[in-house]
């Protein structure tokens, strides 16, 4: 396993990130990118067990029930380095069980770079979405080819590929990048239906960073994404050569989409669980907030919060559904229940934004014009900021105005719009999500449903 400093100094590896304009030399060494390298050692030193053959938990593959309900909070105690590596080994490993009747090399090549991830204790990103031009075509039919990763050459001991995978969560922050189809391939296709593994500082991958990491002097006035930021990385693969080892998928057309189906499963998963803690975080913050503001016990205030409960409520139930209804694949891996994790990934999503206004409409403008930490300190202003702040004896107008940095910062400022964005389109959008759903739910059974309450029998026979 590796220590913190020993994950810093892995990045220090010759591998191409680019920052607004400028190539970063020492990635741990930046001062704003530098800070998601930091928190990642934290997590690092604080699973690391020195012994020989210790595998990070973060990194097991969960075989039960249990195992997958245990492995939430630890990964989000961990950091999205540890999620984007989880994800990426569940993927794998719930793709091995679906690749029975492809080359059987796949399979031993997967399972053996699994175990070489997990022994080597190294952090995996995720690249599935292409750059994908013109949307209404086809890969094949797009004016430049590269649109979509495709393999470029093929050599005696591997191939050679092209392309970019655009918006990778913590792209520059691991060491390699789990390369795939973004969707379903068809015949003609075959140089598009690539899956593969490309360490970061191989020849010819290029990643320019993007973050929504504040960049004033005084963070306090942004409490939770100055804690906080990985990142997204734009992953150019400028010829890259791939050795065969690390070829998980090369033409096989039909077995294109069993990536992005078994990614977009743990990915949702990932997302739905996150949810799940962002809603009780709402509901707290409009709690909090009324209190402060005298308006809890005021009847709409009261019923808006007890909507965003029922709403945070319901995604849990889906959660846990998700995971008490799991299934165990041919290879002894758990994996959580499709239709419960879309609809909940689903509804998490497609509700955030109410969540969002009903406490934006409790907190008032403060939100967004609370003065800052350091006004509090000025001799002149300090005092009478904090005096018209407080809404009463008991609320201190300091805290008060922490509380409205704390909300402006999660919901109405440059993370609060990343998340907003990030809600909707991370884990493939919510149209995927809609598919999915309805792929896996029971509709013949809906219909004999309705026709036995009706009566009836299905066309009038
Ligand atoms: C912060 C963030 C982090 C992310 N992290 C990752 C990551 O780590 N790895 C990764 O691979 N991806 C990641 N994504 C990418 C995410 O999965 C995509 O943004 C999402 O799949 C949508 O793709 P797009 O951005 O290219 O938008 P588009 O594909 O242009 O989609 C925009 C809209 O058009 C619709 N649409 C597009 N094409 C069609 C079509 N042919 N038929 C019908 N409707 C269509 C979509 O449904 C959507 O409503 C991340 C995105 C964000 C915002």
């Amino acid at each position: 396993m590796l220590t913190g400093d020993q994950y810093k100094e892995s990045l220090r590896d010759g591998r191409k990130t680019y920052f607004e304009g400028e190539r970063i030399e020492d990635l741990p060494a930046h001062p704003l990118l530098g800070q998601t390298t930091d928190y990642t050692a934290v997590a690092y030193d604080k699973y690391y067990r020195p012994e020989s053959d210790a595998v990070s938990p973060l990194l097991c593959v969960p075989q039960s029930a249990d195992d997958l309900r245990d492995l939430i909070p630890l990964l989000h105690d961990a950091g999205m380095m540890a999620h984007v590596t989880s994800t990426s080994i569940q993927t794998l490993k719930t793709a091995m069980g679906r690749m029975a009747e492809v080359k059987p090399d796949y399979i031993e090549r997967m399972g053996a770079y699994i175990e070489e991830a997990q022994r080597g204790d190294i952090r995996i990103t995720q690249c599935i979405t292409d750059a994908k031009g013109d949307r209404s075509r086809p890969p094949a039919k797009q004016d430049d080819l590269d649109s979509y990763v495709r393999v470029v050459d093929r050599q005696r001991d591997g191939v050679v590929i092209r392309g970019a995978k655009l918006h990778i969560t913590g792209a520059s922050f691991g060491h390699d990048l789990l390369t795939i189809p973004t969707k379903a391939m068809k015949a003609g296709e075959e140089d598009w239906s690539i899956g593969c593994v490309v360490p970061v500082n191989a020849e010819g991958v290029k990643i320019i960073n993007t973050t929504y990491a504040p960049r004033h002097e005084d963070t306090r006035s942004f409490p939770v994404s100055s804690h906080y930021h990985y990142p997204e990385g734009f992953v150019i693969f400028d010829d890259v050569f791939v050795p065969h080892e690390r070829v998980f998928l090369d033409g096989e057309t039909s077995y294109a989409a069993v990536f992005a189906h078994s990614l977009g499963l743990w990915e949702r998963l990932g997302g739905l669980s996150a949810f799940v803690e962002e809603a009780d975080q709402l509901v707290g913050f409009a709690q909090l907030v009324a209190e402060a503001n005298g308006t809890a016990g005021i009847s709409h205030v009261r019923e808006k919060i007890s909507e965003m409960i029922i709403h945070a409520t319901l995604i849990r139930a889906s959660l846990e559904a998700a995971v008490g209804n799991c299934n165990i694949g041919p290879e002894g891996a758990a994996f959580p229940n499709e239709l419960y994790v879309n609809a909940g990934k689903f509804h998490a999503a497609a509700n955030y934004n109410l969540m969002v206004r009903h406490l934006h409409d409790i907190s008032g403008g403060a939100v967004l014009t609370a003065p800052a930490p350091a006004d509090f300190e000025n001799a002149e202003v300090g005092d009478l900021a904090r005096k018209y702040m407080s809404t009463g004896r008991a609320v201190d107008g300091e805290y008060r105005s922490m509380l409205m940095h704390a909300i402006r910062d999660l919901t109405a400022d440059a993370y609060g719009g990343w998340k907003s964005v990030t809600n909707i389109q991370a884990g493939g959008g919510l149209y995927a999500q809609r598919i999915v759903t309805r792929r896996h739910y029971d509709l013949d059974g809906a219909k004999l449903k309705a026709l036995q309450v009706a009566g009836m029998a299905e066309g009038g026979h």
